[in-house]
């Protein structure tokens, strides 16, 4: 019999503000073990916002890949960077970006866990909502249980198995405060490998609802009013910041965020603004607060950091929708570059 591979090769597009996942399949004759066993490929650049009709191709490098739980058979997902038919990186290549400031920083072993926070649809309203009006308000759905107060459970399970088939790093997962919206955590790991992975993961929240007919979206305000927003907390560390002592490393961490306020928010995601009012879990977007176990800051010291004395922070800016390509650059390039790192 015939050995062959069912590659999903995916990459980012070109939209603005916010880039989409796109992929399709590719046939390989034989078992993938390693990067080298996957050939680049290309695609039409001129359907995903990344070239012109008269000179449309664009390239993909497979970069990193995972098992496909999602196909039956042998199959793996590739993540690739779109290269430009010249051999440089494209403009929407932030993973590359990405790598070169990893490497500069590799010194410092900065780990990231993202909490990425998403909200089901199903057609135009959030699953589980009435048709019309609204259910009961917040106060009793987050880390809920039971039919009345969850949707989407089983959608949400699946998604965990096939995470943890797939070889993704998760951490956890939990229902969130407004009925319809849950989260996943990953890592921690180090910036390429937690953001490879996030990706990855969306791309399977995706795929296996439409299995049920349930879109996730990341939206980060899907329902305007007094429901909770949606984010992705950065949680972050360096050795140092996780040695004895480090507590000190995480407050001048803090002071370095606090001048870059703007730089940071700017790749934070689009439309942050409706849901960092100041209320619902948030900072006001016109503001840097940090604090230890403060979940109104714009950074959270967490309780088990401050009484060690060494541990990480939490980023509660960057909204559901960011890159976390971008948003793990900007950590590496304000908190590391500069930074000595002690012997
Ligand atoms: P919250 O209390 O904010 O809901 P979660 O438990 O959802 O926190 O997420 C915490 C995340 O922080 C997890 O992804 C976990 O892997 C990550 N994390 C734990 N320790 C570190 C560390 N030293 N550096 C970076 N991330 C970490
Ligand atoms: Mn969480
Ligand atoms: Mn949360
Ligand atoms: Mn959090």
């Amino acid at each position: 019999m015939q050995t062959f591979t069912k590659a999903q090769y995916i990459w980012l597009d070109g939209a603005i503000p916010t880039q989409k996942l796109r992929g399709k399949t590719r046939i390989i004759e034989k078992h993938v073990s390693n990067l080298n066993d996957l050939p680049d490929w290309g695609f039409d650049g001129s359907s995903t916002n990344q070239a012109v009709g008269d000179d449309s191709d664009c390239l993909l490098k497979p970069v990193f890949f995972l098992n496909d739980p999602t196909r039956i058979g042998d199959g793996i997902i590739v993540m690739c960077e779109v290269y430009n038919a010249d051999g440089t990186p494209h403009k929407t290549n932030q993973r590359a970006k990405l790598r070169k400031i990893a490497e500069e920083c590799k010194d410092h072993d900065a780990w990231f866990g993202i909490e990425q926070e998403y909200t089901f649809f199903d057609g135009i309203k959030p699953l589980g909502w009435p048709d019309n009006g609204f259910p009961a308000p917040q106060g009793g759905y987050y880390c809920g249980v039971g039919s009345d107060e969850v949707y989407g459970r089983d959608l949400v399970e699946d998604h965990l198995e096939a995470c943890l088939a797939a070889g993704i790093k998760i951490s956890g997962i939990n229902a969130e405060v407004m009925p319809g919206q849950w989260e996943f955590q990953v890592g921690p790991l180090g910036p390429l490998e937690v953001s490879d992975q996030l990706w990855i993961a969306r791309w399977l929240l995706y795929k296996i609802g439409e299995e049920y007919g349930i879109s996730a979206t990341l939206d980060p305000k899907p329902v305007k009013g007094d429901w909770n927003g949606a984010g992705a907390h950065a949680n972050f560390s360096t050795k140092s910041m996780r040695s004895k002592g480090g507590i000190k490393i995480i407050e001048a961490a803090c002071e370095k965020l606090s001048k870059k306020h703007a730089e940071h928010i700017a790749v934070y995601g689009a439309l942050n603004e409706e849901r960092l009012t100041g209320l619902h879990e948030t900072c006001s977007i016109e503001e840097f607060r940090y604090g230890v176990s403060d979940r109104g800051a714009s950074i959270r010291i967490p309780m088990q950091t401050k009484i060690d004395g060494y541990g990480y922070l939490e980023d509660r800016r960057p909204s559901a929708n960011m890159d976390p390509y971008q948003v793990c650059f900007k950590l590496l390039e304000t908190v590391c570059i500069g930074e000595d790192v002690p012997a």
